[in-house]
């Protein structure tokens, strides 16, 4: 296909470009676009991968609304739970090879070299890239990605399980691990969406026991297929009452888009908890005593996704059979009203587009 590109001012030229399919966000809060857009080409130290499956994670939907304070780049192509094959490698790709099997994540570039980055917090990385934010993602019939920040999927893991892995999967699974969770321990997850579906079954591979909380009785009700011990909806009655009647948490997640979650997720822990935040409302501030978190005792931690480590430790997981993953299948034409089921709770856990 030929498109128009402009070349500085002016300049006019009718280019041979290959073009692909994608999903863009052209403006804050308006409808996505499908588009047929330029194909990228891997430069130095990139690669090129076919996408076979993308996950909506809800940060997809806060970065179409520009709902938090660092807003993303615009146009965007959103996503960063995509899985596919690399196809072509850029100048100086040493570490893969055409037709590997990768997830393309969240933390789409980090220097290396900085003292995060060299002690095991390259997610704290103050150069880092963001896929579908910074960067353009995978929903897309093709993206670029840096192919050191890249991670192998195992034979043994399905790609449209995959993908829900490489964002709400490797975010949970690290959630859990700052917890501290022990097997004695009261692990109460706020929200069991995309995130918190995966975090449940986290908390209770540390042996945990789960208390649940979300407003929608199909989501409780697959908390508990899961592994759930406690559901408790929201709507209904008080989760703070609830969980202390179990003798309080020893920590709470909050995977939830509320901050009236992370209070009750507060004010459920015991003395001594913690508390881990993980959603990322558009309204940014919660209200916290200050009293009762000094005489309690209180932890509170946030929790930024994962290292390709921890990633590599989730397929590890799921390869060995210890997760499972509640996807259903779409096509990017629909984007705009998944978007939608998604903010109204319809959906089970996760969406996962089909290329
Ligand atoms: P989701 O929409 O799939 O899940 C959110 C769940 O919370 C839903 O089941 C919903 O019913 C439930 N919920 C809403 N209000 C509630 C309330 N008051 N009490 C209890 N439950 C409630 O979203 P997701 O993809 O799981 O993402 C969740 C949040 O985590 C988003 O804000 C996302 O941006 C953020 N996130 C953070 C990180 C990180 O690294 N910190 C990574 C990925 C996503
Ligand atoms: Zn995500
Ligand atoms: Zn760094």
């Amino acid at each position: 296909m030929n498109i128009e590109v402009t070349r500085g001012p002016g300049l006019r030229t009718h280019l041979p470009y290959e073009t692909m399919k994608a999903v863009v966000v052209e403006e804050y809060g308006a409808p996505l676009k499908i588009k047929e857009v330029p194909k990228p080409v891997a430069g130095l130290g990139e690669v090129i991968v076919k996408t076979i499956a993308a996950g909506l994670c809800h940060t997809d939907i806060h970065a179409a609304h520009g709902d938090w304070p660092v807003k993303p780049k615009l146009p965007l192509i959103p996503g960063h739970e995509g899985i596919g094959i690399v196809e072509s490698l850029g100048q100086g790709v040493t570490n893969l090879q055409v037709g590997d099997r990768v997830a393309v994540p969240w933390l789409g570039y980090a220097c290396g070299e900085c003292e995060y980055c060299n002690t095991g917090w390259e997610t704290l990385c103050e150069k880092q890239l963001n896929t579908g934010y910074f960067m353009d993602g995978s929903y897309a019939e093709y993206v670029r990605a840096y192919a050191r920040m890249v991670v192998k999927v195992p034979d043994g893991v399905d790609s449209f399980e995959a993908a829900p892995l490489t964002c709400a999967g490797v975010t949970t699974y690290k959630a859990v691990k700052m917890s501290g969770a022990r097997p004695s321990d009261l692990v109460a997850v706020f929200g069991v969406g995309g995130l918190g579906h995966l975090a449940l079954q986290y908390a209770r591979i540390a042996g945990a026991s789960v208390a649940a909380v979300d407003l929608y009785g199909d989501k409780l009700e697959l908390a508990r297929e899961l592994g759930a011990d406690y559901t408790i909806n929201a709507g209904w009655k008080d989760p703070i009452g609830e969980i202390k009647k179990l003798g309080g948490a020893d920590t709470a997640i909050v995977l939830a888009v509320s901050p009236q979650a992370c209070e009750q997720a507060y004010k459920s822990l015991r003395r001594g908890g913690t508390l881990v935040l993980v959603g990322l409302p558009a309204d940014n501030f919660m209200q916290l005593p200050i009293f009762e978190t000094v005489l309690n005792g209180i932890k509170i931690v946030g929790s930024i996704v994962g290292t390709r480590t921890d990633l590599a430790e989730v397929f590890e997981l799921h390869a060995a059979g210890k997760t499972k993953v509640i996807y259903e299948k779409r096509k990017i034409e629909t984007v705009n009203e998944d978007y939608a089921a998604v903010e109204m709770g319809l959906v089970k856990a996760r969406l996962v587009y089909e290329f």
